[in-house]
C-alpha cells in the first residue's frame, strides 16, 4: 500500500510519476491567488481518458505545427491563426475537487474539442436514434475532384441534399410520400495517388424505405455521370450508439490516424497527408459538419452560459509537448496523467507526416 499513498489523486494510478519516484507527499492543495473555471470540468479519477486526451494533444500538437507550416507555403494568414489557437487548446490546464478546467479552442478539427462535442452529440440524439425501428445507414457518394474544385463540390452537394429534403417534405404534406428524416454527417477522403478529394455524406434514417429513397434521388438528382449506385451504400445499423460514433467522430479520426495501425504484419505505416487535410478543413468551411433534418429534438432547459466557479484551492498544469503530458506548474517532477507516447506512434510522428503541397 506505500505507493498508493505516494499517488498523486490527478493521475492514473501505476502511470503516474509521482509513483515511480516515490518521492512527493500526498497532493497538499494551499490557498493560491483566486482563479475562475469555467463548465464543469472533466472527471480526474478517469485515467483512461485523461490519457487518452493526452495522446490526441500530442498527436494534434505535431500536426498542428505541420498545418502551421503548410498555411504558411500557402499565404493563409486566417489559417495561420486558427491553427496556433489550436495549438494553444488546453496548454493550460487547471485541477480543483477532482475536476480539470481548461479553455478549449472550439476549432471544429481540433480533436481535443471535438472528443467534447462529440459527448453532447452522443446525449442529444442517441435516445431519439435508438427509437427507430429499422435503423439504416447510407452513403451517399460523388465522383471524386481535384482540390481546386473541392468547395464547390461540398456547396453544391449540401444544396442538393437540401433540394431532396424540401420536395418531400412539400410531398408529404400533401399525403404523396413518406417524410424523410435522418441525421447526417459530411467525411472528406483523399486519394494520394490521384490528388483528389471524395467528399460524402453518412446518413443515418430511421428506416429502410428512407435510405432506399434517398439514395434513388441523389443519383436522379446527379445523374448516372457523376454518380451511380454501386457507389452508394446502404446497411442495416444493429448498434445505433456505435454507428453514431463513427460518423462523427471524423475529425478527431484524421488527425488519430496513425494510431489506427494495430496490426503488426501490417509493415506500411499510414502517411499522414498534411495539405490534403488543409485544403478539406477549409473546404468544409461554414458548413455544418453533422445535422438533422424531417425531425426535431426534444426542447432542452437552456444553461445560461455555463457555471463559473471562483476556487483558490487549485493546481496548475502546463502541457509540454516533450513530455507528452501536462506538469505541474509548481513541482515539475509531477505529470497529470501518467501518458507515454510509444515508440511506434512517435516514429509514425517523425517519419509518416507529409507536408508536400497538394
Ligand atoms: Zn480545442
Amino acid at each position: 500500500m506505500e505507493n498508493v499513498k505516494n499517488v498523486s489523486p490527478f493521475a492514473g494510478g501505476q502511470f503516474n510519476t509521482l509513483a515511480q519516484s516515490g518521492t512527493a507527499p500526498i497532493t497538499k492543495l494551499k490557498d493560491k491567488p483566486p482563479i475562475t473555471v469555467k463548465g464543469s470540468g472533466t472527471e480526474l479519477s478517469n485515467s483512461r481518458a485523461m490519457r487518452n486526451r493526452s495522446k490526441k494533444k500530442t498527436i494534434t500538437q505535431k500536426l498542428i505545427l505541420c498545418l502551421i507550416d503548410v498555411a504558411i507555403k500557402k499565404g493563409e494568414q486566417e489559417r495561420i491563426q486558427a491553427y496556433w489557437n489550436t495549438w494553444h487548446c488546453q496548454n493550460r490546464i487547471y485541477s480543483s475537487g477532482g475536476r480539470v478546467y481548461g479553455k478549449y479552442c472550439k476549432n471544429r478539427f481540433c480533436p481535443v474539442c471535438c472528443g467534447i462535442r462529440k459527448a453532447e452529440i452522443i446525449n442529444n440524439y442517441l435516445p431519439a436514434i435508438q427509437k427507430w425501428k429499422a435503423p439504416h445507414f447510407v452513403t451517399l457518394t460523388l465522383k471524386a475532384v481535384p482540390a481546386n474544385q473541392l468547395k464547390k463540390r461540398i456547396i453544391d452537394m449540401f444544396i442538393a441534399f437540401r433540394k431532396i429534403i424540401d420536395k418531400f417534405r412539400k410531398w408529404h404534406t400533401k399525403g404523396k410520400s413518406i417524410k424523410l428524416a435522418g441525421v447526417k454527417s459530411l467525411e472528406c477522403n483523399f486519394n494520394p495517388v490521384k490528388k483528389t478529394y471524395n467528399p460524402h455524406f453518412h446518413i443515418i434514417t430511421p428506416d429502410k424505405a428512407t435510405a432506399n429513397l434517398l439514395m434513388q434521388e441523389w443519383c436522379k438528382y446527379w445523374g448516372y455521370g457523376i454518380t451511380n449506385k454501386s457507389g452508394q451504400d446502404i446497411r442495416e445499423v444493429n448498434d445505433p450508439e456505435k454507428c453514431l460514433i463513427e460518423i462523427i467522430k471524423y475529425f478527431s479520426k484524421i488527425f488519430t490516424a496513425p494510431d489506427m495501425i494495430k496490426k503488426p504484419e501490417k509493415k506500411v505505416a499510414p502517411v499522414i497527408y498534411v495539405s490534403a487535410i488543409d485544403n478539406i478543413i477549409w473546404a468544409m468551411k461554414g458548413r455544418r459538419i453533422f445535422d438533422r433534418f424531417g425531425f426535431d429534438l426534444p426542447a432542452k432547459p437552456k444553461i445560461k452560459g455555463g457555471k463559473a466557479l471562483i476556487t483558490t484551492q487549485y493546481d496548475e498544469w502546463i502541457h509540454s509537448p516533450k513530455q507528452t503530458d501536462w506538469i505541474n506548474a509548481e513541482d515539475s517532477d509531477q505529470l497529470l496523467t501518467g501518458y507515454v507516447l510509444t515508440s511506434e506512434l512517435m516514429a509514425i510522428l517523425d517519419n509518416n507526416i507529409n507536408t508536400d503541397l497538394e
